[in-house]
């Protein structure tokens, strides 16, 4: 099969290289990709949101399979797209369409969705503009801290947790009547706190069957001991230790079996990947956020756990016979530390030239910010290489992952040390 991959992060290059490991793949193609993914593909200047460029990437390259990375394009509407166009209606898109990609794209339609299917999540109410009076009295009903949601995408950045009263109405008003996130906070969503600890439960589905892929935690602050601003992600663990066979049984029987469900019922196709934002709050999971793709790092530490065939898997996803498929996961344990460019999340430079990769031993190195200059691999973005690890648990893959971050050099590069501090 020749497969498109669209996108250009770890959670991509993680993604190619399973693919590009299985017998039934002939060519791979990765637009935009990264230093990494050029290493195991052909990357083709295409942005993710680009659907014309696609369309004659897909045609010309004889493409049989598009792999969606990003949230984006799903909310943009690239599988409606495929499916309203002559030439690409049978080439199967591995995400789901742009209704369905509300469940990320609108956190007021994800509540509204799991209220209706009997999903367990935090109280909320949501409020406009015009609402914005009773929008303070709902905050004054609640008690510390304060929840605020932009309605739509704000780039990871839409969720403010306030412990001051004042301070929550000021930035409700900031949000609504100031356009804070622009039109993302024309609608906010704001909702009880829950107080519990964070896992990532991630499915796969051809819309009526499912399969769910292993647990992973994430570490988003930037900071050790989770201080700091967050980022997209510093690093990942999976199995989620925590996660024992009843609280797995709950989060199958009353989260991903009514989301699937729910889906169905609501007429919303979906084929392709659901993460499950989760928390634990005393011994019962509730859903904090959908989103309607992998997680980037959470992806460089699940997807390596895979031993079944990823494209046998992606081709049973897009025929609806997921229900044939028995999924091989290996038993260790996995880790993966994140390297960052100096200054993210905030202002930080690129261009800087990455060395020690070709010794790192016993670890895979996912590129996410790289990109090759003149014959050498530098830096991207904020993100910039993780390094993940197998080990009998998560504090020997750790291990592993940190004695191979040393070896890995660019200016300015930081990483968490502290990763599973709280297991
Ligand atoms: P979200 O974008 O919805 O995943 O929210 C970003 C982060 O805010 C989550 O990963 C949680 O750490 C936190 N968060 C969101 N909603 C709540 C809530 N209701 N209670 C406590 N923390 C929350």
């Amino acid at each position: 099969m020749n497969i498109l991959v669209l996108g250009s992060g770890g959670r991509e290059h993680a993604i190619s290289l399973k693919i590009s490991q299985s017998p039934k793949t002939s060519k791979l193609i990765v637009a935009p990709g990264n230093a990494g993914t050029a290493q195991i593909a052909t990357n083709v200047e295409v942005g993710v949101n680009d659907f014309e460029a696609i369309k004659k990437l897909v045609i010309n390259k004889s493409i049989h399979l598009v792999v969606v990375g990003p949230e984006d394009p799903l909310v943009n509407g690239v599988h409606d797209f495929f499916l309203n166009d002559d030439e690409l209606k049978s080439i199967p898109v591995i995400g789901p369409e742009k209704a369905a990609a509300e469940l990320e794209g609108s956190k007021e339609f994800a509540k509204e969705f799991m209220m209706r299917h009997n999903i367990p999540t935090a109280a909320y109410e949501s409020f406009t503009r015009e609402s914005l009076e009773k929008g303070y009295a709902f905050l004054e009903s609640l008690s510390p801290p304060y929840v605020l949601k932009a309605d739509g995408l704000a780039a990871g950045k839409g969720v403010l947790i306030l412990k001051d009263l004042q301070e929550a109405k000021d930035e409700l008003k900031s949000m609504l009547v100031d356009s804070k996130f622009g039109n993302a906070s024309a609608t906010v969503v704001i909702e009880e706190f829950l107080n519990g600890i964070e896992l990532s439960c991630f499915v796969l589905t051809d819309g009526t069957n499912y399969k769910i892929l292993p647990t992973a935690k994430d570490y988003k602050r930037i900071g050790e001991g989770d201080t700091g601003l967050n980022t997209g992600g510093m690093g990942a663990i999976s199995p989620v230790p925590f996660v024992d066979e009843v609280l797995m049984d709950k989060i199958e029987q009353q989260i991903v079996k009514p989301t699937v469900d729910g889906l169905k019922k609501d007429n919303l196709p979906y084929v392709g990947f659901i993460f499950i934002g989760l928390i634990k709050v005393g011994v019962e999971p509730k859903v904090i956020e959908y989103n309607v793709r992998m997680g980037d790092p959470e992806t460089e530490v699940v997807i390596p756990r895979l031993k079944s065939d990823l494209v046998e898997v992606l081709s049973a996803m897009a025929n609806g016979t997921l229900d044939q498929i028995d999924l091989q996961i290996d038993k260790r344990a996995a880790t993966t530390v994140m390297a960052v460019s100096g200054g993210y999340p905030e202002a930080y430079e690129k261009g800087k030239e990455i060395t020690g990769t070709e010794n790192i031993q016993d670890s895979i190195v996912f590129h996410a910010g790289t990109k090759l200059s003149d014959g050498k691999v530098v830096t991207n973005g904020g993100r910039v290489i993780a390094i993940t690890s197998f080990g009998k648990d998560f504090k020997e893959a750790l291990k592993t992952s940190y004695q191979n971050m040393e070896k890995l050099h660019f200016d300015g590069m930081y990483y968490r040390k502290d990763l599973g501090f709280d297991l």
